[in-house]
């Protein structure tokens, strides 16, 4: 009888701050892999993760969950942290509060306490990443995203971001496998805002299908109309993300084909800079894209939008 192949486990706590749930659901709906693959199976041969909080889909409720968390304050095993939603800070975090066992508590102080034992986190969309809608102005709560957080409370963990409004369940599930098989990525592997360049190296626009037509400055009127949705709004020109050779729902559709302009969901400076979402943005109000002379990449800078433009 064959022996079984040495196991490794992988633990794993995902917690939820000032989110909407879109991003798990997105992840709980990935096809390769499935969440039977993710949570149940092996992701990758001989590495399985264990998932020990996930408030959308654990059976375990009240103090029996709580505890988890609590354990996990004090647990030395170096699990991995993913946050997704933004964290309230503002009148001492009391915008988002959390059930704590025995009373109550803060998210800023939960997530801060899990950040502490982890070994690193996963920011996963674009609120945990960057503080995303929850951080829109004029952000009366406070929402940061993770990484914010974390320095300006003076801890130093390894922060990947995986933004999208909701991101992709490759971009996730890939970053973990990456993580499971060589480590997190390292700075080389990492773009100016924390992104995996593997997902996030190139822009939008370079890979859309309807490029062609705004370079020949064929653009679409209405919406459904099949040339360059720009003059709509699209902010594919200084959005990075793979969406267009990915696609969405195990790779049927990703919006500039089902006829909707990008709306920058991936950027740092989503929504405020990407908004009116339908309303093209004057070339003075575009993101300035330069390359970055200590690294070389090609980064995009958010000024302010003028205030005739408002
Ligand atoms: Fe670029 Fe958007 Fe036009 Fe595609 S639809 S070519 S991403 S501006």
């Amino acid at each position: 009888m064959a022996e079984n192949p040495k196991v490794t486990e992988h633990p794993v706590i995902w917690y939820q701050a000032s989110a909407c749930s879109g991003c798990v659901v997105a992840v709980l709906n990935g096809a390769a892999p499935t969440v039977q693959d993710l949570i149940v199976d092996q992701l990758v041969p001989g590495h399985h993760v264990s998932l020990r909080f996930q408030p959308t889909v654990m059976a375990g409720q009240g103090d029996l969950a709580l505890e988890i968390l609590a354990a996990s304050e004090k647990a030395t095993d170096g699990y991995i942290l993913v946050v997704d939603g933004a964290i309230p800070t503002a009148a001492k975090g009391r915008f988002g509060l959390a059930g704590k066992i025995g009373g109550e508590t803060t998210m800023r102080e939960q997530v801060l306490a899990l950040a502490k034992n982890a070994s690193a986190v996963i920011a996963t969309g674009t609120c945990a990443a960057y503080g995303g809608i929850h951080a829109a102005a004029p952000n009366p709560t406070g929402c940061v995203g993770i990484a914010a957080l974390l320095k300006e409370a003076g801890i130093n963990k390894p922060v990947v971001n995986i933004p999208g409004c909701p991101p992709h369940p490759d971009w996730f599930t890939g970053t973990v496998a990456h993580a499971l098989l060589f480590g997190l990525p390292g700075p080389e592997q990492i773009d100016y805002a924390g992104r995996p360049k593997r997902f996030f190296g190139r822009l939008l626009h370079d890979l859309c299908p309807r490029r062609g037509f705004f370079e020949a400055h064929r653009f679409a009127k209405d919406m459904g109309d099949p040339e360059c949705m720009y003059e709509l709004g699209c902010k594919g020109p200084w959005t990075h993300a793979d969406c267009p050779e990915r696609q969405f729902n195990n790779g049927t559709n990703w919006c500039v084909q089902a006829g909707a302009p990008c709306h920058g969901c991936v950027e740092p400076f989503f929504p405020d800079v990407c908004c009116p979402i339908y309303v093209k943005i004057g070339l003075a109000a575009l993101p300035q894209i330069r390359r970055d002379q200590a690294s070389g990449e090609m980064v995009a800078v958010a000024r302010p939008r003028p205030a005739e433009e408002n």
